[in-house]
């Protein structure tokens, strides 16, 4: 669709923001259903977080995605959060609304429709979580909110990982809670599935795996949210052991296709259909 003065911003803000994949999905969901407007990225040092929302404001940005390292800081400066980002603790979508910016979180969303997507059931399972940084709050958040039996959080750092555990314990006493540090995973093999939230195998590191998958039973389910590259040592791993696997690039195009609901409104699955052919263009 042609630019014209009716073209409305929408975009990333960040730190870094290179090589982000977001501009790719959201300006094709915009091509593929006429919708005048364009998506960019912003590489915004944190000390002019402030500056750059006032600035939204008098530009009329209709919404936004935020990533690493504001999502929990840009929290103290919207008008408004809404309960599923206030529970997840971070914001990686604003809306506009009338001059008001109101906080969201697609994350826990995007992970779970993920799995809906392939008709898997998390309900009473035990999952096996590496890592305690921002990913693994909402994903762990929402994995409890959503009714797993047992949640297990391996992290280098073990105060960061007692600290989430404690935390989601607070809001969900129903669901089991371990903590340990990630080398000693081998101590968790009785589990149905891994979810990979540190960086570990993200690119440049690409010839590393958080864990060795080697000692796990082949049935379990192996999801590594780390989407650059597409297929991460963890699930080549996995795929040669036989396992189910699941690539980080599902979730993030799912967080983006909530994101576009939440500003336009719109029913994702009315909004876009051919995911395949959108993966085709990001890998
Ligand atoms: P983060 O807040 O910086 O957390 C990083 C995590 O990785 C921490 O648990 C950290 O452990 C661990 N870690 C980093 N380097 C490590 C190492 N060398 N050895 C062991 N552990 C290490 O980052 P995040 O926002 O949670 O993002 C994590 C990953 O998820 C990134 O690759 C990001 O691109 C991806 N992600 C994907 C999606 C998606 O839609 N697919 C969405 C969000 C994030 P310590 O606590 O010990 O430092």
């Amino acid at each position: 669709m042609t630019k014209d003065w009716n073209t409305n911003i929408y975009c990333l803000i960040g730190d870094p923001i290179e090589k982000s994949l977001s501009p790719k999905i959201h300006n094709y969901i915009f091509e593929a259903n006429n919708i005048n407007s364009v998506y960019v990225c912003f590489n915004i040092n944190a000390k002019d977080l402030k500056s750059t929302l006032d600035s939204f404001k008098i530009l009329g940005i209709e919404g936004f995605n935020v990533t690493i390292p504001h999502k929990i800081k840009i929290m103290s400066y919207l008008d408004e959060i809404d309960d599923e980002a206030r529970y997840l603790g971070a914001v990686n979508t604003v809306k506009n609304v009338g001059g008001r910016f109101i906080g969201y979180n697609t994350d826990g969303l995007g992970f779970i429709k993920s799995l809906e997507d392939r008709n898997i059931d998390i309900i009473n399972k035990d999952i096996l979580i590496l890592g305690a940084g921002g990913a693994s709050h909402a994903i762990s958040t929402k994995l409890a909110l959503e009714g797993v039996n047992k949640i297990i959080i391996l992290n280098r750092t073990l105060s960061k990982g007692k600290k989430l555990a404690s935390e989601i314990h607070e809001k969900f006493d129903n669901v089991k809670l371990e903590c340990d540090t990630l080398d000693n995973f081998y101590k968790y093999l009785d589990i149905d599935m891994i979810v990979n939230c540190t960086t570990i195998g993200m690119y440049p590191d690409i010839d590393s795996s958080p864990v060795d998958l080697s000692m796990f039973n082949n049935d379990i389910i192996v999801y590594d949210i780390v989407y650059k590259p597409i297929k991460t040592k963890l699930l080549h791993m996995a795929e040669r052991m036989g396992m189910e696997t699941i690539e980080g690039i599902d979730m993030l195009i799912n967080q983006g296709l909530l994101s576009q609901k939440i500003w336009f409104n719109y029913e994702i699955d009315n909004l876009f259909k051919d995911v395949d052919e959108l993966k085709k263009l990001l890998i």
